[in-house]
Protein backbone atom coordinates (compact mmCIF):
# COMPACT_ATOMS: atom_id res chain seq x y z
CA UNK A 1 0.00 0.00 0.00
CA UNK A 2 1.73 3.10 -0.76
CA UNK A 3 0.80 6.09 1.75
CA UNK A 4 1.73 10.17 0.97
CA UNK A 5 1.95 12.22 4.06
CA UNK A 6 3.02 16.19 4.79
CA UNK A 7 2.06 18.68 7.32
CA UNK A 8 1.27 22.04 7.23
CA UNK A 9 0.65 23.72 10.27
CA UNK A 10 0.47 27.21 12.10
CA UNK A 11 -2.18 28.85 14.27
CA UNK A 12 -3.43 32.07 13.29
CA UNK A 13 -4.72 34.75 15.55
CA UNK A 14 -6.89 37.08 12.92
CA UNK A 15 -6.41 39.97 15.50
CA UNK A 16 -2.73 39.88 16.15
CA UNK A 17 -0.50 42.93 14.80
CA UNK A 18 1.63 40.26 13.77
CA UNK A 19 1.36 38.62 10.12
CA UNK A 20 3.01 34.93 8.79
CA UNK A 21 4.89 34.75 5.80
CA UNK A 22 6.64 32.05 4.16
CA UNK A 23 9.94 33.20 5.83
CA UNK A 24 8.03 32.75 9.37
CA UNK A 25 7.21 28.96 8.24
CA UNK A 26 10.98 28.65 7.09
CA UNK A 27 12.20 30.16 10.43
CA UNK A 28 10.20 27.99 12.54
CA UNK A 29 10.34 24.21 11.29
CA UNK A 30 10.69 23.51 7.55
CA UNK A 31 11.08 19.99 6.76
CA UNK A 32 11.40 19.38 2.50
CA UNK A 33 10.31 15.47 1.59
CA UNK A 34 12.83 13.30 3.60
CA UNK A 35 14.26 15.86 6.03
CA UNK A 36 11.48 15.47 8.72
CA UNK A 37 13.57 14.88 12.17
CA UNK A 38 13.49 11.48 13.28
CA UNK A 39 11.76 13.38 16.16
CA UNK A 40 7.86 14.11 16.06
CA UNK A 41 7.27 18.10 16.22
CA UNK A 42 3.21 18.82 17.80
CA UNK A 43 1.47 18.23 14.52
CA UNK A 44 3.99 15.78 12.50
CA UNK A 45 3.42 12.90 14.70
CA UNK A 46 2.20 11.26 12.03
CA UNK A 47 5.54 11.31 10.20
CA UNK A 48 7.56 9.15 12.42
CA UNK A 49 4.65 6.32 12.85
CA UNK A 50 4.65 6.10 9.40
CA UNK A 51 7.93 5.95 8.62
CA UNK A 52 8.42 2.96 11.61
CA UNK A 53 5.79 1.10 9.55
CA UNK A 54 7.23 1.66 6.37
CA UNK A 55 10.27 0.23 7.82
CA UNK A 56 8.65 -3.06 8.81
CA UNK A 57 7.25 -3.47 5.39
CA UNK A 58 3.73 -2.72 5.96
CA UNK A 59 3.26 0.26 3.89
CA UNK A 60 5.40 2.13 1.03
CA UNK A 61 5.96 5.88 2.04
CA UNK A 62 5.74 8.87 0.21
CA UNK A 63 6.61 12.04 2.62
CA UNK A 64 5.73 15.49 1.40
CA UNK A 65 7.13 18.67 2.99
CA UNK A 66 6.33 19.46 6.27
CA UNK A 67 6.56 22.70 8.12
CA UNK A 68 4.90 24.83 10.99
CA UNK A 69 5.33 28.73 12.01
CA UNK A 70 4.71 29.97 15.65
CA UNK A 71 1.41 31.30 15.89
CA UNK A 72 0.76 34.49 14.68
CA UNK A 73 -1.44 36.68 12.62
CA UNK A 74 -3.20 36.67 8.92
CA UNK A 75 -0.85 34.31 6.55
CA UNK A 76 -0.11 36.07 3.42
CA UNK A 77 -2.60 35.23 -0.17
CA UNK A 78 1.01 33.97 -1.64
CA UNK A 79 2.58 31.88 1.77
CA UNK A 80 -0.93 29.97 1.74
CA UNK A 81 -0.86 29.38 -2.11
CA UNK A 82 2.61 28.79 -2.47
CA UNK A 83 2.70 25.97 0.39
CA UNK A 84 -1.00 24.08 -0.72
CA UNK A 85 0.54 24.09 -4.44
CA UNK A 86 3.53 22.71 -3.07
CA UNK A 87 2.23 19.54 -1.07
CA UNK A 88 -0.32 19.25 -3.64
CA UNK A 89 2.05 19.02 -6.75
CA UNK A 90 3.96 16.63 -4.28
CA UNK A 91 0.76 14.21 -3.73
CA UNK A 92 0.20 14.48 -7.81
CA UNK A 93 3.98 13.08 -8.47
CA UNK A 94 3.05 10.14 -5.95
CA UNK A 95 -0.34 9.41 -7.31
CA UNK A 96 -1.61 6.58 -7.62
CA UNK A 97 -1.60 6.27 -3.40
CA UNK A 98 -4.12 4.18 -1.57
CA UNK A 99 -4.61 7.10 1.71
CA UNK A 100 -2.87 10.28 2.66
CA UNK A 101 -2.22 10.90 6.06
CA UNK A 102 -2.16 14.76 6.93
CA UNK A 103 -0.56 16.31 10.19
CA UNK A 104 -2.39 19.49 10.34
CA UNK A 105 -3.27 22.43 13.27
CA UNK A 106 -6.34 23.31 11.80
CA UNK A 107 -6.60 27.24 12.81
CA UNK A 108 -4.49 28.27 9.72
CA UNK A 109 -6.69 31.39 7.97
CA UNK A 110 -4.89 32.99 5.17
CA UNK A 111 -5.86 36.66 3.80
CA UNK A 112 -8.87 35.57 1.36
CA UNK A 113 -8.88 32.00 2.85
CA UNK A 114 -10.95 31.40 5.94
CA UNK A 115 -10.67 27.71 6.12
CA UNK A 116 -7.05 26.35 4.82
CA UNK A 117 -7.28 23.26 6.33
CA UNK A 118 -10.35 22.62 4.29
CA UNK A 119 -9.53 23.70 1.02
CA UNK A 120 -6.29 21.52 1.15
CA UNK A 121 -8.63 18.38 2.13
CA UNK A 122 -10.40 19.74 -0.69
CA UNK A 123 -8.14 19.38 -3.32
CA UNK A 124 -6.14 16.57 -2.27
CA UNK A 125 -10.04 14.72 -2.19
CA UNK A 126 -10.49 16.57 -6.21
CA UNK A 127 -6.55 14.39 -6.92
CA UNK A 128 -7.33 11.50 -5.23
CA UNK A 129 -11.03 10.72 -5.54
CA UNK A 130 -13.56 9.18 -3.74
CA UNK A 131 -12.48 5.43 -2.67
CA UNK A 132 -8.48 6.90 -1.39
CA UNK A 133 -8.85 7.15 2.37
CA UNK A 134 -7.64 10.96 3.89
CA UNK A 135 -6.91 10.63 7.72
CA UNK A 136 -6.02 14.69 9.12
CA UNK A 137 -4.78 15.15 12.34
CA UNK A 138 -5.50 18.18 14.30
CA UNK A 139 -4.56 20.48 17.42
CA UNK A 140 -8.04 20.93 19.70
CA UNK A 141 -7.28 24.61 19.15
CA UNK A 142 -8.53 24.68 15.52
CA UNK A 143 -12.04 25.29 13.43
CA UNK A 144 -13.78 22.27 12.05
CA UNK A 145 -15.45 22.61 9.17
CA UNK A 146 -17.54 20.74 7.08
CA UNK A 147 -15.22 20.51 4.26
CA UNK A 148 -12.95 18.64 6.62
CA UNK A 149 -15.29 16.45 7.50
CA UNK A 150 -16.77 15.79 3.74
CA UNK A 151 -13.44 15.34 2.74
CA UNK A 152 -11.30 13.57 5.54
CA UNK A 153 -12.41 9.56 6.58
CA UNK A 154 -10.27 10.44 10.02
CA UNK A 155 -10.17 12.83 12.23
CA UNK A 156 -8.12 12.95 15.53
CA UNK A 157 -7.37 15.61 17.34
CA UNK A 158 -5.25 15.96 20.73
CA UNK A 159 -7.39 14.86 23.76
CA UNK A 160 -4.76 16.98 26.10
CA UNK A 161 -4.53 20.61 26.94
CA UNK A 162 -1.49 20.95 27.84
CA UNK A 163 -1.34 18.98 24.58
CA UNK A 164 0.82 15.64 26.10
CA UNK A 165 -0.85 13.40 23.57
CA UNK A 166 0.22 14.87 20.67
CA UNK A 167 2.17 11.68 19.47
CA UNK A 168 -0.95 9.23 20.59
CA UNK A 169 -2.89 11.51 18.07
CA UNK A 170 -0.64 11.17 15.66
CA UNK A 171 -0.14 7.15 15.77
CA UNK A 172 -4.22 7.22 15.86
CA UNK A 173 -5.24 8.59 12.79
CA UNK A 174 -2.53 6.53 11.26
CA UNK A 175 -3.89 3.39 12.12
CA UNK A 176 -7.21 4.62 11.11
CA UNK A 177 -6.59 5.52 7.98
CA UNK A 178 -4.39 2.61 7.24
CA UNK A 179 -7.19 0.09 8.80
CA UNK A 180 -9.92 1.85 6.61
CA UNK A 181 -7.84 1.89 3.87
CA UNK A 182 -6.72 -2.29 3.72
CA UNK A 183 -10.66 -2.47 4.13
CA UNK A 184 -10.93 -3.49 7.59
CA UNK A 185 -12.99 -0.48 9.08
CA UNK A 186 -15.89 1.49 7.49
CA UNK A 187 -15.32 4.88 9.11
CA UNK A 188 -18.74 7.19 9.81
CA UNK A 189 -17.81 10.81 11.41
CA UNK A 190 -20.74 11.99 13.75
CA UNK A 191 -19.86 15.93 14.58
CA UNK A 192 -22.14 18.11 17.22
CA UNK A 193 -22.00 21.71 17.41
CA UNK A 194 -21.70 22.48 21.31
CA UNK A 195 -21.84 26.11 20.33
CA UNK A 196 -19.83 27.49 22.71
CA UNK A 197 -16.35 28.88 22.60
CA UNK A 198 -14.19 28.67 26.16
CA UNK A 199 -10.59 27.91 27.53
CA UNK A 200 -10.81 24.37 28.47
CA UNK A 201 -7.53 23.07 30.40
CA UNK A 202 -7.60 19.23 30.78
CA UNK A 203 -5.03 19.27 33.48
CA UNK A 204 -8.59 19.94 35.96
CA UNK A 205 -12.01 18.88 36.50
CA UNK A 206 -14.61 18.96 35.09
CA UNK A 207 -12.40 18.54 31.32
CA UNK A 208 -10.12 16.05 33.29
CA UNK A 209 -12.79 13.44 34.08
CA UNK A 210 -14.62 14.16 30.52
CA UNK A 211 -11.58 13.24 28.78
CA UNK A 212 -10.95 10.23 30.87
CA UNK A 213 -14.27 9.51 30.16
CA UNK A 214 -14.08 9.63 26.52
CA UNK A 215 -11.05 7.14 26.94
CA UNK A 216 -13.00 4.54 28.29
CA UNK A 217 -15.75 4.99 25.88
CA UNK A 218 -12.75 4.09 22.83
CA UNK A 219 -11.21 1.20 25.40
CA UNK A 220 -14.89 -0.42 25.54
CA UNK A 221 -15.13 0.00 21.36
CA UNK A 222 -18.32 2.49 21.52
CA UNK A 223 -16.36 4.37 18.96
CA UNK A 224 -13.20 4.25 17.21
CA UNK A 225 -12.37 7.51 17.90
CA UNK A 226 -13.99 10.61 20.40
CA UNK A 227 -12.52 13.94 20.09
CA UNK A 228 -13.50 17.58 21.16
CA UNK A 229 -12.27 20.50 18.92
CA UNK A 230 -11.78 23.02 21.46
CA UNK A 231 -12.28 25.91 19.26
CA UNK A 232 -9.74 29.10 18.78
CA UNK A 233 -11.31 32.24 20.19
CA UNK A 234 -8.41 34.45 18.60
CA UNK A 235 -9.33 33.05 14.96
CA UNK A 236 -12.51 34.62 12.83
CA UNK A 237 -13.93 31.61 11.58
CA UNK A 238 -17.63 30.64 10.46
CA UNK A 239 -16.61 27.52 12.42
CA UNK A 240 -15.04 29.05 15.62
CA UNK A 241 -16.42 27.04 18.89
CA UNK A 242 -16.84 23.99 20.38
CA UNK A 243 -17.19 20.25 18.10
CA UNK A 244 -18.08 17.07 18.95
CA UNK A 245 -16.59 14.69 16.85
CA UNK A 246 -17.36 10.69 16.72
CA UNK A 247 -15.82 7.70 14.74
CA UNK A 248 -17.97 5.03 14.78
CA UNK A 249 -17.69 1.78 12.50
CA UNK A 250 -20.18 2.63 9.84
CA UNK A 251 -22.89 3.24 12.24
CA UNK A 252 -23.66 6.76 11.89
CA UNK A 253 -26.71 7.19 14.21
CA UNK A 254 -25.14 5.66 17.01
CA UNK A 255 -22.38 8.02 16.47
CA UNK A 256 -24.51 11.10 15.89
CA UNK A 257 -25.82 10.19 19.46
CA UNK A 258 -23.14 9.81 20.89
CA UNK A 259 -21.40 13.06 19.95
CA UNK A 260 -25.06 14.59 21.10
CA UNK A 261 -25.10 13.06 24.20
CA UNK A 262 -21.32 14.43 25.08
CA UNK A 263 -22.02 17.71 23.51
CA UNK A 264 -24.86 18.64 25.26
CA UNK A 265 -22.72 17.41 28.89
CA UNK A 266 -19.49 19.60 27.31
CA UNK A 267 -22.25 22.63 27.45
CA UNK A 268 -23.10 22.53 30.77
CA UNK A 269 -19.32 22.69 31.57
CA UNK A 270 -19.33 26.71 30.01
CA UNK A 271 -17.79 29.41 32.27
CA UNK A 272 -16.81 26.79 34.65
CA UNK A 273 -13.62 24.81 33.32
CA UNK A 274 -11.20 27.47 33.65
CA UNK A 275 -9.41 28.78 36.49
CA UNK A 276 -9.85 31.89 38.62
CA UNK A 277 -8.68 34.38 36.24
CA UNK A 278 -6.86 37.57 38.63
CA UNK A 279 -6.82 41.06 37.26
CA UNK A 280 -3.03 42.21 37.54
CA UNK A 281 -3.71 44.46 41.12
CA UNK A 282 -5.39 41.34 42.86
CA UNK A 283 -2.53 38.85 41.75
CA UNK A 284 0.65 41.13 42.76
CA UNK A 285 -1.04 41.37 45.95
CA UNK A 286 -0.87 37.79 46.69
CA UNK A 287 2.49 37.57 45.70
CA UNK A 288 2.99 40.80 48.11
CA UNK A 289 1.81 39.12 50.61
CA UNK A 290 2.74 35.39 50.10
CA UNK A 291 5.49 34.09 53.09
CA UNK A 292 7.27 31.91 50.12
CA UNK A 293 8.86 32.07 46.73
CA UNK A 294 8.53 32.14 44.30
CA UNK A 295 4.71 32.45 43.04
CA UNK A 296 4.24 31.61 39.48
CA UNK A 297 1.98 33.84 38.11
CA UNK A 298 0.72 33.76 34.16
CA UNK A 299 0.32 36.47 32.09
CA UNK A 300 -2.56 34.18 30.59
CA UNK A 301 -3.76 36.23 27.16
CA UNK A 302 -0.27 37.74 26.38
CA UNK A 303 0.73 34.49 24.92
CA UNK A 304 2.87 33.94 22.21
CA UNK A 305 1.96 30.47 21.54
CA UNK A 306 -2.06 32.00 21.05
CA UNK A 307 -0.25 34.88 17.87
CA UNK A 308 0.09 37.41 19.80
CA UNK A 309 3.86 39.60 19.61
CA UNK A 310 4.38 38.83 23.66
CA UNK A 311 5.51 42.33 24.23
CA UNK A 312 3.34 43.67 27.00
CA UNK A 313 4.54 45.60 29.92
CA UNK A 314 1.29 46.28 31.55
CA UNK A 315 1.70 43.35 34.80
CA UNK A 316 5.64 44.67 34.90
CA UNK A 317 4.54 48.39 35.36
CA UNK A 318 1.89 47.22 38.48
CA UNK A 319 4.86 45.14 39.39
CA UNK A 320 7.15 48.38 39.60
CA UNK A 321 4.33 50.89 40.34
CA UNK A 322 3.73 48.41 43.36
CA UNK A 323 7.59 48.35 44.41
CA UNK A 324 7.56 44.86 44.25
CA UNK A 325 11.03 42.99 44.12
CA UNK A 326 12.98 39.90 43.66
CA UNK A 327 11.02 39.11 40.75
CA UNK A 328 11.50 37.97 36.99
CA UNK A 329 9.97 38.08 34.14
CA UNK A 330 9.84 35.53 31.35
CA UNK A 331 9.56 37.12 28.66
CA UNK A 332 9.56 40.00 26.42
CA UNK A 333 10.15 39.95 23.14
CA UNK A 334 12.30 42.68 21.78
CA UNK A 335 14.60 42.15 19.31
CA UNK A 336 16.07 45.73 19.31
CA UNK A 337 16.64 45.66 22.64
CA UNK A 338 18.54 42.82 22.54
CA UNK A 339 20.57 43.60 19.92
CA UNK A 340 21.18 47.00 22.02
CA UNK A 341 21.79 44.99 25.19
CA UNK A 342 24.60 42.22 23.24
CA UNK A 343 26.13 45.47 21.81
CA UNK A 344 26.36 46.89 25.36
CA UNK A 345 27.50 43.67 26.80
CA UNK A 346 27.07 42.20 30.05
CA UNK A 347 27.80 44.26 33.16
CA UNK A 348 26.66 47.78 31.05
CA UNK A 349 24.70 49.89 32.86
CA UNK A 350 22.41 51.75 30.58
CA UNK A 351 19.00 54.02 29.69
CA UNK A 352 16.70 51.32 27.67
CA UNK A 353 13.59 51.30 26.37
CA UNK A 354 11.93 47.63 25.66
CA UNK A 355 8.87 45.74 25.40
CA UNK A 356 5.67 47.75 24.45
CA UNK A 357 6.14 48.54 20.80
CA UNK A 358 4.01 46.41 18.23
CA UNK A 359 0.72 47.69 19.11
CA UNK A 360 -1.12 50.19 20.98
CA UNK A 361 -3.33 47.75 23.72
CA UNK A 362 -0.10 45.88 25.45
CA UNK A 363 0.93 49.13 27.52
CA UNK A 364 3.50 51.35 26.60
CA UNK A 365 7.37 50.38 26.61
CA UNK A 366 9.18 51.00 29.94
CA UNK A 367 11.75 53.37 30.46
CA UNK A 368 14.44 52.63 32.71
CA UNK A 369 17.90 52.42 33.51
CA UNK A 370 19.19 49.39 33.63
CA UNK A 371 22.23 46.71 34.02
CA UNK A 372 22.93 44.36 31.46
CA UNK A 373 23.06 40.96 33.77
CA UNK A 374 23.68 38.17 31.23
CA UNK A 375 23.20 38.15 27.17
CA UNK A 376 23.12 34.72 25.46
CA UNK A 377 23.21 33.67 21.76
CA UNK A 378 20.67 31.15 21.03
CA UNK A 379 19.34 30.83 23.82
CA UNK A 380 16.52 27.57 24.67
CA UNK A 381 14.10 26.26 27.37
CA UNK A 382 12.68 23.08 26.97
CA UNK A 383 9.37 21.60 26.22
CA UNK A 384 9.14 17.84 27.45
CA UNK A 385 11.84 16.52 25.18
CA UNK A 386 11.81 19.09 22.57
CA UNK A 387 13.96 22.19 22.71
CA UNK A 388 12.26 25.28 22.45
CA UNK A 389 14.28 28.73 20.68
CA UNK A 390 14.27 32.23 21.95
CA UNK A 391 16.72 33.04 19.65
CA UNK A 392 19.60 35.82 21.41
CA UNK A 393 18.33 37.03 24.82
CA UNK A 394 19.30 39.28 27.20
CA UNK A 395 18.88 39.14 31.06
CA UNK A 396 18.32 42.94 32.25
CA UNK A 397 18.23 43.71 36.39
CA UNK A 398 16.63 47.40 37.57
CA UNK A 399 14.47 48.11 40.31
CA UNK A 400 15.29 44.91 41.99
CA UNK A 401 13.15 43.40 39.01
CA UNK A 402 15.08 40.87 36.45
CA UNK A 403 13.56 40.92 32.86
CA UNK A 404 14.33 38.25 30.44
CA UNK A 405 14.35 39.62 26.55
CA UNK A 406 14.23 37.21 23.71
CA UNK A 407 14.22 38.01 20.32
CA UNK A 408 12.48 34.45 18.79
CA UNK A 409 8.63 34.61 20.07
CA UNK A 410 7.90 31.64 22.28
CA UNK A 411 5.29 31.44 25.43
CA UNK A 412 7.67 30.04 28.89
CA UNK A 413 7.23 26.35 28.52
CA UNK A 414 9.61 25.83 31.44
CA UNK A 415 12.06 27.20 34.62
CA UNK A 416 14.80 26.45 32.42
CA UNK A 417 14.10 29.65 30.77
CA UNK A 418 15.64 31.42 33.60
CA UNK A 419 17.94 29.26 34.72
CA UNK A 420 19.53 29.00 31.41
CA UNK A 421 20.23 32.33 31.65
CA UNK A 422 21.74 32.27 35.04
CA UNK A 423 18.52 33.63 37.43
CA UNK A 424 18.02 32.08 40.74
CA UNK A 425 14.90 31.32 40.83
CA UNK A 426 14.78 29.62 44.04
CA UNK A 427 15.33 33.50 45.54
CA UNK A 428 12.72 35.02 43.89
CA UNK A 429 9.35 36.06 45.16
CA UNK A 430 7.44 35.69 41.80
CA UNK A 431 8.26 34.08 37.93
CA UNK A 432 5.87 36.34 35.68
CA UNK A 433 5.50 33.89 32.59
CA UNK A 434 3.55 34.16 29.13
CA UNK A 435 1.09 31.30 28.96
CA UNK A 436 -1.89 30.51 29.18
CA UNK A 437 -1.75 26.69 30.43
CA UNK A 438 1.28 25.21 28.54
CA UNK A 439 3.57 26.11 31.42
CA UNK A 440 1.85 24.07 33.94
CA UNK A 441 3.66 20.98 33.64
CA UNK A 442 7.26 22.11 33.98
CA UNK A 443 6.45 25.05 36.59
CA UNK A 444 4.00 23.56 38.92
CA UNK A 445 7.17 21.39 40.88
CA UNK A 446 8.94 24.51 41.46
CA UNK A 447 5.98 26.91 42.19
CA UNK A 448 5.20 27.99 45.79
CA UNK A 449 1.75 28.73 44.24
CA UNK A 450 0.43 29.39 40.87
CA UNK A 451 -1.77 32.20 40.00
CA UNK A 452 -3.94 32.85 36.39
CA UNK A 453 -3.83 36.58 35.70
CA UNK A 454 -5.75 38.69 32.76
CA UNK A 455 -4.93 41.87 31.25
CA UNK A 456 -6.14 42.99 28.27
CA UNK A 457 -4.09 43.06 25.43
CA UNK A 458 -4.04 41.98 21.31
CA UNK A 459 -4.82 38.60 22.26
CA UNK A 460 -9.27 38.77 21.61
CA UNK A 461 -9.74 37.35 25.50
CA UNK A 462 -13.84 38.02 25.50
CA UNK A 463 -15.85 37.16 22.60
CA UNK A 464 -18.59 38.94 23.44
CA UNK A 465 -16.38 42.06 22.86
CA UNK A 466 -14.72 40.37 19.91
CA UNK A 467 -15.93 41.96 16.42
CA UNK A 468 -15.87 38.85 14.08
CA UNK A 469 -17.01 39.44 10.77
CA UNK A 470 -16.95 35.52 9.77
CA UNK A 471 -18.79 34.00 12.88
CA UNK A 472 -22.65 34.13 12.33
CA UNK A 473 -23.56 31.01 13.92
CA UNK A 474 -25.39 31.66 17.99
CA UNK A 475 -22.64 30.58 20.34
CA UNK A 476 -21.99 31.08 23.96
CA UNK A 477 -20.91 33.71 25.78
CA UNK A 478 -22.15 35.68 22.61
CA UNK A 479 -25.31 34.52 23.03
CA UNK A 480 -26.75 33.19 26.28
CA UNK A 481 -29.03 30.42 24.78
CA UNK A 482 -27.80 29.08 21.63
CA UNK A 483 -29.23 25.89 21.52
CA UNK A 484 -32.61 26.96 22.61
CA UNK A 485 -33.02 29.23 19.39
CA UNK A 486 -32.78 26.79 16.67
CA UNK A 487 -33.72 23.63 18.62
CA UNK A 488 -30.81 22.19 19.37
CA UNK A 489 -27.64 22.70 17.28
ZN1 LIG B 1 -3.56 23.92 20.99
Amino acid sequence: MKVFCASIATETNTFSPLRTDLSDFHESFYAPPGKHPETPTLCSAVFPELRARAQRGEIELVEGTATWAEPAGLVSAQTWAHLRDEVLGQLRAAMPVQAVVMGLHGAMIAQDCVDCEGELLAEIRKIVGPDVKIGASFDPHSHLSAARVDNADIITVFKEFPHTDFVEAGVACVDLTLRAARGEIRPVISVFDVRMIDVLPTSRAPMRGFVDRMRALEDAGAALSISVIHGFMAGDSPDLGVKMVVITDDAQAAGDALARKLGQELFTFRGRARPDFLDPRAALDKVAKSGSGPVVVADVWDNPGGGVPGDSTIILRHALDMGLRDIAFGTIWDPMAVRICHAAGEGALLKLRFGGKTSDVAGDPVDAVVRVVRVQRDAVQSFGASVVPLGDSAVIEFQGVQVVLNSTRSQAFSPDLFTNLGIDIANKRALIVKSTNHFHGAFAPVAAEILYCAVDGPYPNDPRRTEYKHLTRAIWPIVADPHGTDGGG
